[in-house]
């Protein structure tokens, strides 16, 4: 793993008082690296911009931040690798309020295996809280999200799917969900509280959607489902708490739609 903390290649070391630490204070980006290159850069900086204003952090340095970017893939040959942008509040005091150091970049990268493709989901049942200041923002605090993932596998499902307080269905731990019924390919609007996946733009920009809002239920009515994520691309259901699903026409259309344009996108 390679590790460039605050402009420093090769810094592997953040203060133990860092806010990302003592009280999740902070925010991320995962990033897909194709051949050397990040995939959709652009876009995951903005998202990173977006949720550093939802936290009240300054906005990181774009340009400081590409530096990093380009510094730390210097010379990476993996055919696919992960880049993981951590945006913290910095060193501060034990409590809520922030310390006057300023915030805390941190960059990872590494390479990384295909994403294991179970197609099995489960439906957890605490909802996302779509009212909540943290909606829609892609902070570190993933607890639930790891409380949730746990439980899935323990039903031997490989994503947890969260609906929301209004009983309407949202998104998974890590990846956003689509439905097909009758032909209209379906996903949960931002205001449902998901998070503004850029898996999920790209395909919403090159396919038909509707973004809707869906009772949690027509997820065991639909005739097709599949999730997005920057790790899965477009990821086929064919198990919904252990019910079998079609893996069907649209969804390996949306995957091939997915895989041929993003080659041509590789940044922005
Ligand atoms: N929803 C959540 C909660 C996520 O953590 C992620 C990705 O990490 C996604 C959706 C999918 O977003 P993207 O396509 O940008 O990876």
């Amino acid at each position: 793993m390679r590790v460039w903390v605050n402009g420093e290649l090769g810094r592997d070391q953040v203060s133990v008082i860092d806010h990302g630490i003592t009280v999740g204070d902070g925010v991320f980006e995962t990033i897909k690296i194709v051949r050397g290159a990040p995939f959709a850069l652009t876009r995951h900086l903005d998202r990173l911009a977006f949720s550093a204003r939802g936290l009240g952090l300054p906005e990181p340095d774009d340009a400081a931040v590409r530096r990093g970017v380009a510094e730390i893939l210097d010379g990476a040959a993996w055919e696919l690798g992960r880049l993981r942008i951590t945006y913290t509040g910095g060193p501060g005091p034990l409590g809520s309020d922030r310390g006057p150091d300023g915030p805390t970049t941190i960059l990872l990268a590494g390479e990384q295996k295909p994403f294991p493709d179970t197609g099995a989901i489960a439906v957890v049942p605490w909802p996302r809280n779509e009212r909540g200041p943290l909606s829609g923002l892609k902070t570190i605090s993933y607890a639930d999200n790891v409380i949730a993932l746990a439980r899935a596998k323990a039903q031997g499902a490989g994503e947890a799917i969260f609906g929301n307080l209004a009983g309407n269905l949202c998104e998974g731990t890590g990846s956003n969900i689509f439905l097909v019924k009758d032909g209209r390919v379906i996903t949960p609007p931002l205001s449902s509280g998901c998070l503004a996946g850029v898996t999920r733009a790209l395909v919403t920009e090159w396919m038909d959607v509707d973004e809707s809002d869906v009772p949690l239920q027509a997820l065991y009515e639909a005739d097709e489902v599949f999730l997005t994520s920057t790790t899965r691309d477009v990821q086929p259901v064919s198990l919904v708490d252990g019910r079998e699903i079609a893996v069907g026409p649209v969804t390996r259309k949306a995957r091939e739609i997915f895989l041929s344009r993003a080659a041509e996108h590789v940044d922005p």
